[in-house]
């Protein structure tokens, strides 16, 4: 039952230091003298319960730091420097996993408000060409003021329907990374969550249709941009009909790509058989819940196919 979860607040606080501003152990002996007490790198999921102002070094994420539960640096001299960002593990998956490298072309295909696509340009040490796009016209004006903030250089922010992009236009030619993570329900928001019982539940079931039905479409889009390597899927949604659903429909109509198996000591799968897929939740990983999965183009061998 809902009362038996544990509240979004009770969630560890994530900050992920941004590596185009300063670097981790910078950022750790800063918070030391600030008063905070770093415990060194975690390895099991109880280290990620801390108190007060004790802090350790997620094991997975190595430019994560975690701190017990509403620790606040809204008003905190690196939080407002762009030197950390406060972005929940779940989400820093995505552009991990993508990897793109420094000098690479990159897609963030619906990017608004940007953790992500910073996190990408971290990733590719601002070198290379990174096109954001998003629909939604506010949210693109926070997303600017937050790359000036984190130091991004290489962003390209575009007011554009990705689904409206061409994917042979000469721009695109060397886009070989693809990071989508479009409109969900946001089922996975530990805030959001609530009992199923309602009376809307056929409402919901249509919204979810309609969901999956336009994740799918842009997930076949991206998949169509001709020097595509790599494209990372990922929601902040527990449904399956937005997630294994979206991924298995795309892949069966692009026979080209296939599942990147990911992270195997990631305590939480995709729900079977895509278990080369992460899901997260806050039970299993502390995390909101999510979902990620990595397609990569494959060139089947002719010869072999017969
Ligand atoms: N990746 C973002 C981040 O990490 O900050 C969060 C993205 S949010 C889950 C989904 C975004 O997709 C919304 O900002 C929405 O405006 C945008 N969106 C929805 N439909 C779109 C479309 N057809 N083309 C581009 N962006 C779209």
């Amino acid at each position: 039952s809902s009362a038996l979860r544990p509240a979004g607040e009770l969630l560890p606080r994530y900050v992920r230091v941004n590596t185009l501003k300063t670097t981790v152990e910078d950022t750790v002996d800063y918070l030391k003298r600030d008063g905070f007490s770093y415990l060194g790198q975690a390895s099991k999921l109880d280290d990620l319960t801390l108190k007060k102002r004790d802090f350790v070094r997620d094991m997975y994420l190595p430019e994560l730091l975690v701190f017990s539960p509403k620790t606040d640096f809204h008003e905190h001299f690196l939080y407002k420097a762009g030197h950390i960002i406060l972005q929940d593990k779940a989400s820093c998956l995505p552009a991990y996993l993508l990897n793109p490298p420094p000098g690479s072309h990159v897609i963030d295909a619906c990017a608004a408000p940007g953790n992500k696509t910073s996190h990408l340009a971290a990733i590719m040490k601002n070198k290379g060409r990174l096109f954001a796009f998003d629909l939604d016209a506010k949210r693109l004006a926070t997303m600017s003021t937050l790359q000036l903030r984190a130091g991004v250089t290489i962003h390209q922010l575009a007011h554009q329907d990705f689904l409206k992009l061409n994917p042979d236009s000469s721009q695109f030619k060397d886009v070989e990374y693809i990071l989508l993570d479009p409109s969900c329900s946001g089922s996975g928001m530990v805030c959001l969550q609530d009992d199923d019982s309602t009376a809307d539940q056929e409402k919901n079931q249509m919204r979810l249709a309609s969901l999956a039905s336009f994740q799918l479409r842009c997930l076949n889009h991206g998949l169509k941009f001709p020097s595509l390597k790599r494209l990372v899927y990922s929601t902040c949604s527990v449904h399956r009909q937005e997630n294994e659903d979206v991924v298995t429909a795309g892949l069966q109509q692009n026979p080209d790509f296939r599942l990147v198996p990911l992270l195997p000591q990631w305590p939480e799968r995709g729900i079977h058989p895509l278990n080369q897929c992460l899901r997260a939740s806050s039970t299993k990983t502390r995390t909101h819940g999510f979902f990620v999965a990595l397609l990569e183009k494959h060139i089947a061998d002719k010869k072999c196919k017969q």
